[in-house]
């Protein structure tokens, strides 16, 4: 039973819109197996008042909070500290107060990277195909990295958007081996992919019977290879069922969002956090 009480200390997750964010569904999931007095809530934040907003949160004295669509970047110049991981990706989703202001890092990286880690790849010998250069391309690319990818090749369909793309990583020291590539390069680049990533929101409800590869292309993959879709629901989307269907490793985006909602809360609460609980709130909410 939720009980709010004087001293109820207040997380919670900024966006424009945070309606449909499963954000609050797993953290007070966590928060009420923790039995901790804290209480974490939808913050709906139009970009023109993000300013006022994080100032007033500052003065009201919230814990922590997440950011999601449109605030990942225009966050940062209002943070006294950023983590290094949120510098190399140019995006922050998580902040916590400290003395000379709030912090914030990315654990959108640690989310992406936790599925991947549980496989034996030979991640120096992989081809990383990214679909999609928005900010979630960010943090695969900032995974990818991470795994020591052979190269990570991001494919995408606007060309001056995926050049900006690749010069916004010109001063960080993550992903020396980027490439850029329209999505007509597409053929060529399967038959290489070791790792697939969809970071595109081609197959979201409700255009769930879409995929952003055909089935004659999918079938061209490497035998062993890993397809990661970030969309959750549906689950799977149509790309991981194409996927499953030709024997290959599948990845849906769920624990993604269980696990970089995992990393968050055990910032702002310095303690484990029950990720099993988080994952099966999820996946209740979700009726999976
Ligand atoms: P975003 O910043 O809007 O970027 C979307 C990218 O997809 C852009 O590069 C966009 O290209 C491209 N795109 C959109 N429609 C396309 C189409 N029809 N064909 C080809 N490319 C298309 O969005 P995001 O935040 O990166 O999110 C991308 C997906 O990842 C969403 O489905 C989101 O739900 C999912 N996601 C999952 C998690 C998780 O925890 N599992 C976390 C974050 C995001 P243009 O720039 O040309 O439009």
């Amino acid at each position: 039973m939720l009980s709010i009480t004087g001293k109820t200390k207040l997380l919670g997750v900024m966006g424009d819109p945070v309606e449909h964010s499963l954000s609050p569904v797993m953290h007070n999931a966590a928060i009420a197996q923790l039995g901790v007095d804290y209480l974490y809530v939808p913050f709906p934040v139009v970009p023109a008042e993000l300013n006022r907003a994080v100032s007033g949160l500052a003065a009201i004295g919230v814990r922590g909070f997440n950011l999601t669509i449109p605030h990942k970047q225009a966050i940062i110049p209002m943070l006294a500290e950023i983590s290094p991981v949120a510098q190399a990706v140019g995006a922050v989703n998580t902040v916590w107060p400290t003395e000379s202001g709030w912090a914030g890092t990315n654990t959108d990286v640690e989310g992406f990277l936790a599925p991947l880690k549980e496989l034996t790849q030979p991640w120096s010998e992989t081809v990383a195909v990214v679909l999609g250069a928005g900010g979630a391309g960010r943090a695969v690319v900032a995974g990818c990295a991470t795994l020591g990818c052979d190269r990570i090749c991001v494919v995408g369909r606007n060309w001056e958007k995926l050049q900006a793309f690749e010069r916004s990583w010109q001063n960080s020291p993550l992903p020396a081996k980027l490439e850029i590539h329209p999505w007509e390069q597409l053929p060529l680049l399967i038959p290489e992919a070791g790792l697939l990533v969809n970071a595109t929101p081609v197959g979201m409800s409700p255009h769930a019977q879409r995929s952003p590869l055909s089935a004659t292309a999918m079938a061209k993959l490497p035998p062993n290879s890993i397809v990661y879709d970030l969309i959750y629901t549906p689950n799977p989307t149509q790309l991981l069922r194409q996927a499953t269907d030709l024997g290959l490793i599948a990845i849906d985006g769920l624990e993604m969002l269980v696990q970089q909602g995992a990393a968050a809360l055990q910032l702002w609460l310095s303690r484990e956090v029950p990720v099993e609980v988080m994952r099966q709130s999820l996946r209740h909410h979700l009726g999976l």
